[in-house]
């Protein structure tokens, strides 16, 4: 019989477990739009507390709670800094110019991980020629930059100089649990630096659906209007944030294993020719991978690891990206890193002649 695939393309692959899908299954609910979802407010009070916010909204996405945060944050013809490859900017559809008519400018920091320095000077002059500045976006961990953490001392320096010159702070949280168990900062002692946070609970945390956007009382009132604008408004829907509130309960500590199974991944890419480790290091769950010419593409590698039933995403010519998750064993981690251990150019090509 064959062996189900090993799903490494994303940390969104994950199903409910059993006990989540009971507690689901027995949530008590009513209308959200109407503010009658009483598990729905118990998340939504459950995460403020978390990022130590006045209050925060359910919404469907990561992508919906980062959206409404520019909105929340700006006026249309404002202008927001953030990093060359933040997801808001690059895999949100253009979202920022459609939904907010908000400008953007980037930077290219480390990996994306942008420091007080590349910021400093971009505050354009207040004169009628310009965009007003207006919005710092940050994420943690940054997904393009390999997943690493942004270290702790530079959002705080960035959120200082923001404060001193009016700009709003939005930080893209979607996998803030996961800086949070690798580096032992509390959630609330990243949050305290922005303005608003967003977080998921569909990617590492495991649950099937559903993010969060909290901030001040002020600013989640202006984001539930966003929401309903944005066709994010959803009736029982205790139903997800009872999955999203198990997560918070069960499934952050264990981020731990999933960093553990990522280095193991990283470990078998760094000794095999080819392949390199695109960030520097694997600090978390995400592994971005580049892969050399003389192997083939990222694509060739991808169809060969698949033939083994290892399924890795191509985001790049020539690179790849594995992710480790709730649904992913230590034992299918060790099979995936034999396997990558035993790539070689001569079955990179083989492949390419059967496709
Ligand atoms: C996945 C992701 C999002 C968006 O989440 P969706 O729920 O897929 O819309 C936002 N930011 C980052 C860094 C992500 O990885």
């Amino acid at each position: 019989m064959q062996r189900p695939p090993i799903d490494l393309r994303s940390d969104t692959a994950t199903r409910p477990t059993p006990a989540m899908r009971r507690a689901m299954a027995e949530a008590e609910v009513g209308d959200d739009v109407l503010g009658e979802d009483p598990t729905v407010k118990l998340l939504e009070a459950r995460t403020a507390e978390l990022l130590g916010k006045e209050a925060a909204v359910f919404v469907p996405s990561g992508t919906m709670a980062n959206q409404i945060a520019v909105g929340v944050n700006t006026q249309p013809g404002d202008e927001l800094l953030c990093s060359a490859t933040a997801h808001v900017y690059v895999w949100e559809a253009g979202g920022i110019a459609r939904l907010s008519g908000v400008t953007t400018r980037t930077f290219e920091g480390d990996h994306g991980l942008l420091a007080l320095e590349d910021l400093r000077d971009a505050i354009r002059p207040d004169d009628p020629h310009y965009a007003r500045t207006r919005l710092v976006c940050l994420e943690n961990t940054h997904n393009r930059g390999g997943g690493r953490v942004h270290p702790l001392a530079s959002i705080a320096a960035i959120g200082r100089w923001a404060r001193e010159h009016n700009l709003a702070m939005h930080l893209d949280g979607a996998r803030l649990c996961n800086a949070v168990v690798a580096t032992g900062h509390p959630a609330r002692e990243w949050a305290r630096h922005f303005d608003t946070v967003s977080i998921c609970f569909s990617k590492g945390l495991g649950a099937p659906v559903g993010s969060a956007l909290a901030g001040s009382a002020e600013a989640i009132r202006r984001a539930r209007r966003l929401r309903k604008l944005f066709g994010g408004g959803m009736r029982q829907a205790g139903i997800i944030a009872a999955g999203a509130l198990y997560a918070l309960e069960h499934h952050v500590a264990r981020l731990e294993e999933d960093h553990r199974h990522a280095r193991i991944l990283a470990d078998a890419f760094e000794s095999t020719g080819g392949f390199a480790i695109e960030s520097g290091s694997v600090e978390t769950n995400l592994v971005w991978v580049a892969v050399d010419r003389s192997l083939g593409t990222a694509a060739e590698v991808a169809a060969y690891l698949r033939s083994r039933g290892i399924l890795v995403s191509v985001l790049g010519p020539q690179l790849l990206r594995a992710c480790t998750h709730l649904d992913v064993t230590r034992q299918q981690v060790e099979f995936a890193a034999e396997v990558i251990r035993q790539v070689e150019p001569a079955m990179i090509s083989a492949m390419t002649l059967v496709y």
